[in-house]
């Protein structure tokens, strides 16, 4: 069976590959199992961070491997907090104290656009001068207080175009359907099929 190496130590992420490549005979195992430590994400855009992560994982592993990065652009801020979405309030961030920084910085703010922005990238081997790399968007507005217990990140705070929850009130099968993973995945899997990298 082929194998590919996720260069992420999420277990949902694992679980969402997984799903994804085993119609296929691809078994897609954690970069954990072989020991790969967290590289430093010194890019300035999502692509560069991806390709940096897949880079590493491929070449410490040798085998082929796939990486993700996501964040949230607001346009009242110009993108930001964009490709340090994860560590936007700091070392010690978490999801909470990300999104109450978001909303301090948006309170006289009427401009309320942003979107999540997810980059996939799937390398051959660490060298690989032609990665495939996916790119998609969720398109929203930002509330001004966290509503809803699902999801994560900056879930409570995002209200996508056309609906009338946050994304932290939607089911996982929902946001799935819809959001900027779901869709660079099926991007992903669309590339992949075509290169030949699955059948
Ligand atoms: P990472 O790609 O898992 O490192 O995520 C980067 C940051 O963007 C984290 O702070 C996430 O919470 C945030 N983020 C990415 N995708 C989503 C999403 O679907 N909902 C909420 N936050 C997200």
């Amino acid at each position: 069976m082929q194998q590919i190496v996720l260069a992420s130590g999420n277990k949902g992420k694992l679980a969402e590959f997984e799903q994804m490549f085993s119609p296929f005979q691809i078994e897609v195992l954690p970069q954990s199992q072989f020991d790969v430590t967290e590289v430093p994400e010194t890019g300035t855009t999502f692509v560069e961070n991806a390709i940096i992560k897949a880079r590493h994982a491929a070449k410490i592993t040798g085998m082929p491997a796939i990486a993700d990065d996501s964040g949230i652009e607001v346009d009242a801020l110009n993108g930001q907090p964009g490709i340090y979405s994860a560590r936007y309030s700091g070392e010690n961030a978490n999801a909470v104290s990300n999104y109450q920084k978001l909303l301090e910085a948006m309170t006289d703010n009427t401009i309320r656009t942003a979107r999540f922005q997810c980059v996939l990238v799937y390398m051959r081997h660490a060298e690989d001068p032609t990665p495939i790399i996916c790119q998609a968007a969720w398109e929203g507005t930002l509330t001004h207080e966290p509503i809803g217990e699902q999801g994560h990140g900056y879930d409570p705070i995002f209200i996508p175009n056309g609906s009338n929850e946050t994304a932290a009130q939607m089911s996982s099968e929902m946001k799935n359907a819809q959001s900027h993973r779901g869709k660079a995945l099926a991007l992903l899997l669309t590339q992949c099929k075509a290169k030949g990298i699955i059948k």
